[in-house]
């Protein structure tokens, strides 16, 4: 159990009447705790949000050390504040950690400080239909030295940021551009985590898809470039011929917990789920023959988002005529009535912050 000091400001924020643009205001309070070498993570706190301040030589200006998450808390019909699979953030962190040579976080003093920061800034949690807090959980290595070695101090932060609904206007199709030249990572690489450097190498990529119309990236894998990975920061699913099919986790894509959500609903519904690979040459294929049903991305800040066309080199699919399909509307009926509270959650994966 973490001993958790806790600061409230005197001075609290105006809270936004409608959230206009993601992550740009932050609630009042944030926790933070060290972590020096030979004592371990300290000092664990919450203080009124502040900026901090690190000397040049931080290591993490240099060489990158970072760990980030990313979760919400959700406001119920019953005024409730509920989280989601909260325990397997803490896991996937440790996952970062370990792969980045950070110290691990325990998990349990993982959970305790988001949910105690949540708890502390609980009404910053919106009221309106589909919006929710964004919580991001982070580490940054801090050890001031050039030489480069795995860091002997760092930072965990946890700050928060009120989120509206992802889809103002319903579930709108999002058009995704296949990326042929630029790769986003390897096997042996960091793809399998949650890492700045991985977001760094995205967006030469984003910045092409957009200039061409589409909104999002599609990578394929980093050495034959013939097998899909997934979307910017979303696993992605197909529904072809009836079955579900998402890449199988290789080393070099996300473990998302929408993913796994997604894969252990459909199966308790009694679907087909395949965890392959799956090639552009085949996803093709299924677009000409009629066979690729529904096409959608999983991710904590959209749940699900429908694609309506994917496009690779001279090859433009388009699925769904521009509607969501029926397995993405059920999926994202469910996970949201249960993440707000509005269903009945056999799976399990709910908790109340109180
Ligand atoms: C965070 C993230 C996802 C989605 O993971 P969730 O746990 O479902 O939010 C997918 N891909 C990448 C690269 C990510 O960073």
């Amino acid at each position: 159990m973490l001993d958790i000091k806790i600061t409230k400001t005197d001075d609290p924020g105006i809270k936004p009447e409608k959230i206009e643009s993601f992550g740009r205001i932050f609630t009042d309070h944030m926790f933070i705790m060290e972590y020096d070498e030979g004592i371990g993570w300290h000092d664990p706190r919450i203080e009124p949000y502040h900026p901090i301040s690190l000397d040049p030589s931080a290591m993490i200006f240099h060489y990158g050390q970072s760990m980030f998450e990313g979760c919400k808390a959700y406001r119920g019909e019953d005024d409730k504040i509920y989280m989601f699979r909260l325990e397997r953030n803490a896991e996937r962190a440790n996952i970062t950690n370990d792969r980045l040579c950070i110290p691990r976080i325990p998990e349990e003093d993982f959970i305790q400080a988001v949910e105690a920061v949540v708890n502390v800034d609980r009404d910053w949690v919106p009221k309106e239909e589909g919006t929710s807090l964004y919580v991001r959980p982070f580490v940054i290595a801090t050890e001031e030295a050039l030489g480069v070695h795995a860091s002997a101090r760092y930072l965990f932060m946890v700050i928060m940021s009120p989120s509206g609904a992802y889809y103002a206007s319903g579930l709108k199709p999002v058009d995704i551009w296949i990326e042929d030249d630029y790769v986003r990572a390897v096997r042996g690489g960091m793809g399998f985590t949650k890492t700045g450097g991985n977001y760094a190498a995205s967006l030469a990529a984003q910045e092409k898809a957009y200039k061409a119309g589409y909104s999002q990236v599609l990578w394929l894998d980093g050495v034959e470039r013939k097998y899909i990975e997934e979307v910017g920061a979303m696993n992605i699913f197909f529904k072809i011929d009836g079955k579900i099919v998402t890449p199988m986790l290789n080393g070099s894509i996300l473990s998302g917990i929408t993913r796994n959500s997604t894969i252990e609903l459909c199966k308790s519904w009694g679907m087909d789920v395949e965890e392959r690979k799956i090639s552009v040459e085949e996803l093709i294929e299924a677009a000409k023959s009629g066979k690729l049903e529904e096409c959608f991305g999983t991710g904590t800040a959209a749940v699900i988002s429908p694609v309506g066309k994917l496009r690779f080199e001279d090859d433009v699919m388009e699925i769904g005529g521009g509607e969501i399909g029926p397995v993405s509307q059920k999926l994202y009926d469910t996970i949201t009535g249960i993440q707000y509270g509005r269903l009945p959650d056999p799976m399990g994966w709910r908790i109340e912050i109180k």
